[in-house]
């Protein structure tokens, strides 16, 4: 957590969710359904534009939700994540939306993926997701948390639900791929989950 006394938007206020990515939106609105915000879109903001990432997660989430915030003068939440497989020394964490190369969809960056890892056994298959989520306010203030979600890498792709790499991704504990949960599932041991629920615990002190 950073950014000293964590910033308390009003009940009820609007928050804009500092993402492009339909997956991300999609699960930030499933994680805080019961939280009194409203969650605004990027797409109602079609002249505001994200951040060039760089290589850490907290900087990135924070980029993207400042730029955001200062844009719309409204409260941004900005997630920033990745996947870290053991075998591939962390690779390709918060490159992983770049992974492969451009021009690839989430099944061409999986595809990707497995061809990296052929060959990788054991423990060399063990992974985390890792998701930090930033929420910064128009006058500048910012709070951060960090969720992960201990795993490892499935030889094939299994499921179609979430996005990314969830179909290759199995949690601990968790009998098949993320890909095959249910959102209610995934979202309770999730990266995403865990952080964004830190998050509110921390500016609202209590889960959402
Ligand atoms: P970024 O945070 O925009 O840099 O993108 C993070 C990337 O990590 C996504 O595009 C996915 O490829 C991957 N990722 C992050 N969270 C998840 C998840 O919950 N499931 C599967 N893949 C994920």
């Amino acid at each position: 957590m950073s950014g000293g006394s964590a910033p308390r938007p009003r009940s009820g206020c609007e928050c804009v969710v500092a993402t492009s990515n339909p997956g991300k939106l999609r699960e930030i609105r499933a994680i805080l359904a019961g939280a009194p915000v409203l969650l605004a879109s990027l797409a109602s903001f079609p002249r505001v534009e994200l951040p060039v990432e760089g290589e850490d997660y907290t900087e990135n989430a924070i980029a993207k939700a400042r730029a955001v915030a200062r844009a719309t003068g409204r409260p941004a939440l900005g997630d920033d994540s990745g996947l870290e497989v053991a075998g591939l020394d962390g690779a390709p964490g918060p490159r992983s939306a770049r992974f492969g190369g451009p021009g690839l969809d989430d099944a061409g960056r999986v595809a990707a993926l497995l061809r990296a890892m052929s060959g990788l056994e054991g423990a060399d298959r063990e992974a985390r997701f890792v998701c930090v989520v930033a929420l910064a306010m128009p006058e500048g203030e910012i709070v951060t948390a960090r969720g992960e979600c201990a795993g490892r890498i499935l030889a094939t792709p299994r499921g179609d639900g979430g996005f990314g790499y969830d179909p290759v991704f199995e949690a601990e504990g968790a009998a098949g791929a993320m890909a095959q949960l249910t959102g209610s599932d995934k979202h309770r041991i999730s990266h995403r989950g865990r952080a964004l629920r830190a998050l509110w615990k921390a500016h609202r002190g209590h889960a959402p």
